[in-house]
């Protein structure tokens, strides 16, 4: 169907929403891709649907070129999975929840690894069952603090989340591997400019995490970049461990003895490294109680928790002496969706390291891996100080530090699920076997807006061929013998199996019609104008702004 203009829902804004901050929110609503339903909900009108399925069609096909078997679980969860595992506490706040009318506890799905786990537990029970590759493309819910970026960060938004199930840790490096490379293929197709970076410390060693991340001014996210050679880390991951042994070098911090909210200047003063600091994770001791407290980024709101914390009372590091014996200070666990985990070590990741901290995203203490039981601390987090310059742990190269926006994240989850839902098949030798699994999510509904921050200029959005709505806009400068032009056009390009989207819409000036067609960022822009009675249409490059005159003829050879 050739799209046209006239009859489509489709009403383009002057103005930008009021609270409208970034880049992509403006655009994707001005040019009516997307519309606000409720803080972090979006309806998808139908320019924006097909930029959706576009980047779904994507996904799936490199998806599905892996061997990955798409199934489509509920968004509507029993809560009772999450319990065991723990995630229900951990994900805190930002987990939906709500009762049926018997009062059964219900949640919307934050992300799925629960209930895949006890899909394939239900479908698998030998080894010759696996390995098997699940994914889903599907509407997730988190009720976000600050749903604040547009579709960037929605409270209902579409992941695609993928998982992996092997029975060897070979065969899971080897899902994880072919995840790798479909997310490389995938980002690639999309137009992204994008870094692979390791979202785990490399004290945690090697691949077990890493996340897709799409440098934009409005990214949420900081990532520390090598210009010499291909290091690049989430500044989550790079964090400054000191060896138990020099622990007492380090000495208690002085109080920070302030009546007013302490800003990072005052902060940073006050720990002795430079403003300009990206201060990580601190784990401090307040009236002898260990606590901790975040700085992820958002200078803000931690800042709140770190008033909280600093202000009126005692202050220290804490060293892991303070760990010793009592095994009831730290829980954790390492969660895909925790931004939480590059501190806290699961042991079966890394045996021997220890990553400790006191706060989760949601702000509570996580369950399940217990300091002492599970594992044994031999080091404690300091404050984590990157700057621009400083060298690059592999080649020594000033780094530079950037924003940037998680597009995906891969991660080598071990048998935690398997082992919270007794997640066993029959082995070779007739022995059950435990089973290892991969979680792998791509925020696709993020992805376009991502894609719109990267590409849009001061004219509207411009997107890159493969996922636009259209190949082709076709604009009729007003005139009938214009607009017949055009839709006969329009039909032609149609028939050879180009996609069209043609502004036909009467009364509407080509003036506006021209800036209509520059918002809404369609590659290729066709004017049947001024010279439409000799048969000559002016083609347009959205991006570089090039134009052309050419006859009918050559206008439709080019572009077919
Ligand atoms: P973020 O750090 O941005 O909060 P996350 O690490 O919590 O993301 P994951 O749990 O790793 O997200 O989920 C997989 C992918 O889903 C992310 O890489 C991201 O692209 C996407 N995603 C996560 N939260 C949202 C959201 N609120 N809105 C849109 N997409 C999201
Ligand atoms: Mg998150
Ligand atoms: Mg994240
Ligand atoms: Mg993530």
């Amino acid at each position: 169907m050739v799209q046209r203009m006239s009859r489509m829902l489709l009403k383009t804004l002057r103005d930008a929403p009021a609270d409208a901050e970034t880049a992509s929110h403006k655009l994707l609503v001005r040019a009516g891709y997307v519309r606000r339903t409720s803080a972090g909900v979006w309806t998808w009108l139908p320019l924006g649907k097909r930029v959706l399925e576009n980047v779904t069609r994507i996904v799936r096909e490199e998806m599905d070129a892996i061997g990955g078997q798409e199934v489509l679980l509920p968004a509507l969860l029993p809560r009772e999975p999450y319990e065991v595992t723990g995630r229900a506490g951990e994900y805190g706040d930002l987990l939906f929840q709500l009762k049926d009318r018997k009062g059964a506890d219900y949640v919307l799905g934050p992300t799925h690894e629960e209930i895949f786990t006890q899909v394939v537990k239900d479908q698998a029970t030998s080894y010759k069952d696996l390995p098997v590759i699940l994914y889903q493309i599907q509407t997730k819910y988190r009720d976000e603090a600050r749903p604040r970026s547009g579709v960037l960060r929605g409270r209902e938004f579409q992941m695609k989340d993928a998982y992996s199930f092997d029975t060897t840790d070979e065969g899971l490096a080897e899902s994880y591997r072919l995840h790798r490379e479909a997310y490389i293929k995938i980002f690639t197709r999309l137009g992204f400019d994008y870094r692979v970076v390791s979202a785990v410390s490399g004290a945690m060693g090697g691949s077990a995490s890493e996340e897709f991340l799409a440098p934009a001014a409005a990214g949420e996210d900081t990532f520390v970049d090598c210009p010499k050679c291909d290091y690049a880390a989430n500044t989550e991951a790079v964090t400054t461990v000191v060896p138990a042994a020099d622990a007492a070098a380090h000495g208690p911090l002085e109080l920070l003895d302030t009546p007013d909210t302490p800003t990072i200047e005052t902060l940073a003063a006050h720990l002795g490294v430079p403003a300009s600091a990206t201060l990580k994770n601190l784990l401090v001791k307040v009236d002898g109680e260990i606590t901790g407290v975040g700085v992820p980024g958002d200078r803000e709101v931690d800042l709140g928790k770190l008033a909280e914390h600093l202000a009126p009372a005692e202050v220290e590091l804490v060293t892991a002496e303070d760990f010793e014996g009592r095994p009831d200070l730290v829980r954790g666990y390492v969660g895909p969706q925790n931004r939480a985990f590059p501190y806290i070590a699961d042991p079966r990741v890394a045996p021997g390291t220890a990553w400790i901290t006191g706060a989760n995203e949601s702000g509570k203490h996580a369950r399940d891996v217990v300091c002492g039981r599970d594992f044994e601390v031999d080091r404690y987090l300091d404050v984590v100080v990157v700057e621009p310059g400083d060298p690059c742990p592999e080649c020594g190269a000033g780094l530079e530090i950037g924003r940037a926006i998680e597009i995906g994240h891969i991660f080598q989850l071990g048998r935690k699920y398997a082992d919270a839902f007794q997640l066993d098949v029959l082995g070779q030798n007739g022995k059950p076997v435990r089973v290892t699994m991969g979680s792998y999510g791509i925020g696709v509904s993020r992805a376009v807006a991502a894609l719109a921050e990267q590409t849009a200029d001061e004219q509207g959005l411009c997107w890159p061929r493969e996922v636009a709505p259209a190949d082709v806009h076709v604009v009729a400068a007003g005139k009938a013998a214009q607009t017949e032009l055009a839709l006969e056009i329009a039909d032609r390009l149609h028939a050879a199996g180009v996609r069209v989207l043609v502004d036909d819409r009467a009364g509407v000036s080509p003036g506006v019609k021209f800036t209509d067609a520059e918002l809404i960022g369609v590659p290729t822009i066709l004017v049947a104008g001024r010279r439409a009675g000799e048969g000559v249409v002016e083609l347009k490059d959205r991006r570089t702004g090039e134009r052309e005159e050419l006859t009918v003829d050559k206008a439709l050879a080019r572009l077919t």
